[in-house]
């Protein structure tokens, strides 16, 4: 489908932000720990493995406290992939409505969301359940987040006024999207993934979220955009 495009959701890990979260809980692991866990991760990554089961023996091992999800965000945010910030205002000028949705928790995804100025009811990630004292209880297992296939539900359930919607992202779980939105954008900018690469309907390799622009906008919104000198300099 041709734009324009109502709107752009991005994911989080690896394409909003160059890290990803759950590898950044290892350093509150020991050793042993860590080296199994960063498997694992390859692997769901990869789709050698399956995510869900990956997702509950990688948490359930970590049992992340509130603290550690405070540090996750705040390393997210001081590692964002180049221009995300700028490209994220250059769409919401042109009237495009921006949503996250992350496979990894929501405390953490949410303060990329504040950051990046993203209104938070356009925010899905995974929930955590806690103790009164802030230790981990559990994971809530009724997000779709942690399957495979568990970012179509969330496309498809948007505002009707998201629609025709654009999807950015690095991973599996991202290209599942594809049948269910307007089009697919691979980004590589972090991580090109060989399943994305071949199977996105546009792929990015350039470090800089500004790359999409290109694929996401109208030759009559790319004019405007380079008339705005806030953002003209995205296009070049
Ligand atoms: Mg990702």
């Amino acid at each position: 489908m041709s734009p324009p495009f109502a709107s752009v959701y991005f994911d989080c890990d690896s394409t909003l932000s160059s890290i990803e979260g759950i590898d950044e809980l290892l350093q509150f692991a020991d050793s042993a720990l860590r080296k199994d866990i960063a498997e694992l991760t390859t692997q769901a990554m990869n789709g050698t493995l399956p995510l869900a089961q990956v997702y509950e023996s990688r948490l359930s091992k970590l049992a992340p406290n509130r603290k550690q999800l405070d540090a996750i965000g705040e390393h997210y945010c001081s590692n964002l992939v180049p221009d995300a910030k700028a490209t994220i205002a250059a769409l919401q000028s042109l009237g495009k409505s921006v949503g996250i949705v992350s496979g990894g928790l929501l405390i953490p995804v949410q303060q990329v969301a504040r950051h990046l100025e993203v209104p938070l009811e356009h925010v899905h990630a995974v929930p955590l359940l806690f103790h009164d004292d802030g230790s981990y209880q559990d994971f809530d297992h009724n997000s779709p987040l942690w399957r495979n296939g568990g970012k179509v539900p969330i496309v498809q359930g948007a505002p009707e006024a998201h629609h025709p919607m654009v999807f950015v992202g690095d991973g599996i779980t991202d290209l599942e999207t594809k049948e269910h939105v307007a089009r697919f954008i691979g980004f590589g900018g972090v991580v090109a993934r060989d399943a994305v690469l071949k199977n996105a309907d546009y792929f990015v390799h350039e470090n800089s979220l500004a790359a999409i622009l290109p694929h996401v906008l109208t030759a009559q919104e790319v004019i405007a955009l380079s008339q705005d000198p806030n953002f003209s300099s995205l296009l070049s």
